[in-house]
């Protein structure tokens, strides 16, 4: 049969209309590229074709497309782990919004994504399982925390892919492996079934190969939910509309000054944004700088803010209601042995940062702060927005990194996060679009960014960039 391992959406859809591939051997031919690339530690399971076959509904718009899910997004009647050993053997018992509106839309939702555990991380090196390789380079991490989605959309395992971004983890992971994904407004995606980390921060995201991949699938899942109370009232709609390759004359792009010129940046990274932009500028739209003095305290702020939401939501695992229990026959031994052994290290050393910046005495200090910080954040942000259309900075400062490279270096680790995390704390989208690649062919991933519920322009934007480059068809060799 024709390779589909790096066939875009649109191309096999056109597949399945015209007869030439069935819906079941588009399924058969990705599950056994999961099972032949297994290696790579992207997925935590592939399901058995029948199961798959039995939600099937051969209409919609995403009819026989196979996709994979992060496992922290309920899917019902399968396992929901979070990579953690303390859901280990927990089933979901109801599909969660996303999945639900996949399923409708006849999507195969093939698998479970690895991911770092709890969606604590940068690296996808923190699940309990397994890692992730990153398919452009094995010995390296694919970003995290959404690894596995990654991973699986860069080896052509799926043309998409869910993940979670809380403080990045959909773009830079999106970066790292040379793919689009997008974090969206805030409440504009249900989070009915996602699994919590930091409440006021978490969204659920794209990853693909192109932008129309990313727009078509987004459509499916964006939109007003009444079973999640933080859900906005927007309605559905097709965000795959305005993708002509064209965006309005003298579209104003403000590069982040700080972001560009500060010394964390890799040079390769600095110089591949800087491509894009004079393709930008090619295409009539205008450069302006714009300056963002909080940037650098950003990635602090989100340190604060969601250690101490993942300790309050972290604190429903007690071996009572879900996945592994302690045999102790003493509740209090049985609260602390069920959290000593089911939680991992990163986990751990969360919720213990989380508790203490909560705790009297400190949380002043500490919390208030980071929510004052926040503020200011989403006002500068709102304010440039006065000036300029759409922000641009990189996806991440680094290209992919050795497998344990930071490993005694948790800083490096959580400045992981720099660019990307003042968009949770501002509630804003973002799309990560790839840029280019380094001498050693390491992907470079550059963000889009807008104003709330600016999410078309993005899509619009973003592609306009693609008709013009040739990045989004490149693939490992796979
Ligand atoms: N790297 C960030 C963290 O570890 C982001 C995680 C995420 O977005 N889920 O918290």
């Amino acid at each position: 049969m024709k390779d589909l391992a790096f066939l875009t959406i649109k191309e096999l859809k056109g597949l399945l209309e015209s007869g030439e591939v069935s819906h079941e051997q588009m399924l058969s031919y990705f599950i056994a590229r999961a099972e032949q690339h297994k290696e790579l530690g992207a997925a935590l399971e592939t399901f058995d074709k029948e199961s798959i076959l039995k939600d099937f509904k051969s209409l919609g718009s995403l009819a026989a497309i196979p996709g994979y899910i992060k496992d922290n997004i309920s899917q019902n009647n399968r396992n929901l782990t979070c990579a953690s050993k303390m859901l280990e053997g927990f089933k979901s018992v109801y599909d969660a919004t996303v999945v639900d509106r996949l399923k409708a839309e006849g999507a195969f939702l093939v698998g479970r994504a690895n991911m770092d555990e709890f969606a604590m991380g940068s690296s996808g090196e923190t699940s309990a399982y397994f890692k992730t390789q990153n398919p452009w380079a094995r010995d390296c991490v694919p970003g995290g925390s959404s690894s596995g989605s990654a991973a699986a959309v860069a080896a052509g395992l799926a043309p998409w892919a869910l993940g979670t971004d809380t403080g990045g983890s959909v773009r830079q992971p999106a970066g790292m492996c040379g793919i689009v994904g997008l974090k969206p407004t805030y409440g504009l995606v249900s989070r009915y079934g996602v699994v919590a980390y930091g409440s006021s921060l978490d969204q659920v995201g794209v990853l693909t190969r192109s932008v129309y991949d990313n727009a078509l699938v987004f459509s499916t899942i964006a939109g007003h939910d009444l079973k999640d109370s933080s859900s906005l009232s927007v309605e559905k709609k097709d965000y795959t509309q305005n993708l002509d390759g064209e965006f309005k004359k003298d579209l104003r792009i403000g590069v982040v000054t700080e972001a560009l010129e500060g010394e964390g940046l890799h040079p390769e990274i600095k110089e591949k944004v800087q491509e894009a932009l004079k393709v930008y500028e090619s295409m009539g739209a205008k450069i302006i700088p714009v300056s963002m003095k909080t940037l650098q305290y950003g990635a602090a702020s989100y340190f604060i803010i969601s250690r101490a939401e993942a300790a309050s939501n972290l604190a429903r695992f007690d071996g009572v209601r879900y996945g592994t229990r302690n045999k102790s026959r003493d509740l209090n031994e049985m609260y602390q042995n069920t959290r000593h052994d089911g939680f991992g290290a990163e986990v751990k050393a969360r919720i213990l940062v989380g508790n203490y910046v909560l705790s009297v005495g400190h949380a002043g200090e500490f919390y208030d702060n980071a929510q004052r910080v926040r503020r200011v954040i989403r006002k500068e942000f709102k304010d440039a927005f006065d000036k300029v259309d759409i922000l641009v900075m990189p996806s991440h400062s680094v290209p992919a990194f050795k497998v344990g490279e930071y490993d005694n270096d948790k800083l490096a680790m959580d400045l992981q996060d720099y660019f990307t995390a003042p968009m949770n704390l501002a509630g804003i989208p973002a799309l990560s679009i790839p840029v280019g690649f380094t001498k050693d062919k390491k992907p470079v991933g550059m963000q889009l960014i807008g104003p709330h519920l600016s999410e078309g322009l993005l899509y619009q934007v973003g592609y306009a960039y693609e008709q013009k480059t040739s990045w989004h068809t490149m693939h490992p060799e796979l």
